[in-house]
């Protein structure tokens, strides 16, 4: 196993994107004061799960992110991934290479990655356990630091030998069994204590278990009772039923004989209503005949009314007619008479003067 690349990208001073190569033999990278050689190995600490800002000489997190220069504006985010050739399966996952790789935003947001799988800080903490490339571990060695282990108490670097040895992941783990020891421990207490507690209330609860006997055995009665009870209205109710059901067909033969005379009547009204329009009908043309003839006949009085008076006065004009034939015919013989008077004497006359 090897450190094959290293990728970073918005990481303090290197703004642009840049793949650091290692191809096995390579022993440094040299630069002048000031060209970001630190920062390389703070990436590496940064993409390994460094929770520290001050491991990371800034003073707030966001600091690693690149801030800007006057003529570069800062970036939003910052990414290292760090690759490892891995033939030989130290880092125990089934992959020729591993990469692992971090994001942070200025918002806060980040993730870790496992070739390229989101997946939590700790994955990657105990993925390096014992492999010496931890955050702890012992590849990683900063500026002045040889000589504070050197010089520093054997308690300070005894983690470093730890990882060299390979045994921080059992002292982690013994750490972590220790821990849940004790908290089992003061779980045990706990449940002593309640035990204790418990039985102190067993005599009371005795007393209490005896009225809850009492209590069910009643309530096992009332139940009893309670079926019993149901059973006799349920049979008093389905008499009750039948009972019913017979008079209900009763009723409803009733009401369909009672359905039919009516229905019958109701016919019968029918034809009865149309005769009594048919009479009513012929009255009323009666009724206008009669009127008719009673005109009529009005008519025939007064034109009879009229004859009678022209007869009256007709018979009056015969009368008076007569009357004055009477006259004329007595006027005549009169004057007949008087003319043959005369005659004779122009007769005698005429004879005279013969
Ligand atoms: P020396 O040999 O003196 O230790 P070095 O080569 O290790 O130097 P570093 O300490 O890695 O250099 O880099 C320091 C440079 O990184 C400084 O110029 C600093 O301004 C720059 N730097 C650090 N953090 C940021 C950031 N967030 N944004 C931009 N530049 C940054």
């Amino acid at each position: 196993m090897y450190l094959k690349s290293i990728e970073i990208n918005g990481f303090k001073s290197f703004a642009n994107k840049i793949v650091f190569e290692f191809p096995q033999g390579i022993t440094g990278i040299v630069g002048p004061n000031g060209s970001g050689k630190s920062n390389i190995g703070d990436a590496v600490r940064w993409v390994l799960g460094e929770q520290s800002a001050r491991q990371l000489r800034g003073s707030k997190m966001e600091d690693v992110i690149f801030s800007g220069t006057q003529s570069r504006r800062p970036m939003g985010f910052a990414y290292v991934a760090i690759t490892f050739e891995n033939a030989n399966r130290i880092i125990p996952l089934d992959y020729e290479e591993v990469t692992v790789a971090r994001r942070v935003y200025r918002s806060g947001e980040s993730e870790y990655l496992i070739n390229g799988s989101s997946c939590r800080r700790r994955d990657i903490v105990e993925l390096f356990y014992d492999t010496g490339i931890g955050k702890e571990g012992y590849s990683i060695i900063g500026q002045g630091q040889v000589e504070k282990i050197l010089s520093g108490k054997i308690e300070d670097s005894r983690e470093l030998f730890d990882e060299a040895a390979g045994i921080a992941k059992y002292k982690k783990n013994r750490t972590v069994t220790e821990k849940s020891l004790e908290q089992e421990r003061q779980n045990l207490e706990r449940v002593t204590d309640i035990l204790a507690e418990l039985e102190k209330q067993v005599g009371p609860l005795e007393k209490q278990s005896a009225k809850a006997k009492e209590y069910l055995k009643l309530r096992d009665e009332e139940k009893d009772i309670d079926i019993h009870l149901f059973l006799y209205d349920y049979e008093r109710l389905k008499k009750e039923q039948e009972e019913n059901e017979r008079q209900y067909k009763i009723v409803s033969g009733d009401l369909e004989d009672t359905r039919k005379i009516y229905e019958k009547i109701k016919e019968k009204n029918g034809k009865l209503q149309d005769q009594t329009q048919a009479v009513t009908e012929s009255l009323e043309t009666k009724e206008s005949e009669k009127e008719e003839l009673r005109r009529k006949k009005e008519t025939k009085d007064n034109e009879i009314l009229l004859l009678s008076h022209k007869v009256e006065s007709n018979t009056l004009l015969i009368t008076h007619y007569e009357e004055l034939e009477k006259q004329s015919d007595e006027k005549k013989r009169h004057k007949n008479s008087g003319n043959r008077g005369i005659k004779k004497r122009n007769c005698s006359k005429k004879t005279g003067n013969q």
